[in-house]
């Protein structure tokens, strides 16, 4: 099967929203504590091993990245807007100096609430360590802006098979208890597991439809 998500580029580096390309198309936030596996996850998905780590270079660790898929065709064959995938930093790590995390749980704040071309989130979350504090803080923010969020459980291959599927099961459970409308699978990067129906869960989340401004929800 051909991968729709083959050919990613990088575009930028950006320190605040304001530097992101143009709000317009359609684009898919990645988001994930450090060393949860996010790089990897990116470089699977898009089969490019380097993609992710070309924008690691020191000093550039913390910042977003926005990276360009092809141009594609709808499901009509009319061409597809702008796609982008964007890479946001993982500020819950707690080598980050405090005030480098303020900046930033206030810049994904912002982003995840007024990017008009925002589609979705892809959380990648360590399947070893599901839903720490920074995962519960996207899930909020996904919930309290109608965003639709598709979670990663990601080195699926570092534990057996069956405790896989039970953490998935688990998850799944969480959200329904909790009413959040995520979705959640079971990701490796090593090892390829769920790679291809991650990839068609970020081309779902880039063909939703825009709802114009996400209205935030009455806590
Ligand atoms: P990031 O900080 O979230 O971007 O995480 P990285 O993608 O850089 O991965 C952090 C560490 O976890 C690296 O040593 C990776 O090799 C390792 N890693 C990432 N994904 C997997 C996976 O699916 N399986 C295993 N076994 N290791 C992984």
């Amino acid at each position: 099967m051909s991968n729709p998500l083959q050919g990613a580029q990088f575009v930028l580096a950006a320190h605040r929203i304001s530097q992101l390309p143009a709000d317009q198309g359609a684009e898919v936030a990645f988001a994930g504590r450090s060393n949860a596996g996010k790089s990897s996850a990116l470089n699977a998905l898009t089969n490019h091993k380097g993609l992710a780590r070309t924008s690691k270079t020191p000093g550039r660790t913390q910042q977003m990245v926005a990276f360009s898929l092809p141009p594609h065709r709808d499901a009509q064959e009319r061409p597809a807007p702008d796609l982008r995938l964007i890479d946001l930093p993982g500020y819950g790590y707690a080598k980050v100096p405090l005030d480098m995390r303020e900046h930033w749980k206030q810049e994904i704040d912002a982003y995840l609430h007024q990017r008009r071309s925002l589609r979705g989130l892809v959380l990648i979350v360590d399947i070893r360590h599901p839903l720490k504090e920074f995962d519960r803080l996207m899930l909020q923010f996904c919930f309290d802006t109608q965003l639709p969020c598709h979670v990663l459980l990601t080195k699926a291959d570092k534990i057996s098979r069956g405790q896989a599927a039970q953490a998935l099961a688990a998850l799944r459970k969480q959200f329904a208890a909790e009413n959040l409308s995520a979705t959640a699978q079971v990701f490796s990067s090593s090892a390829g597991t769920g790679v291809e129906e991650a990839r068609q869960a970020v081309m779902d989340l880039l063909a939703q439809p825009r709802e114009g401004a996400r209205q935030d929800r009455e806590r």
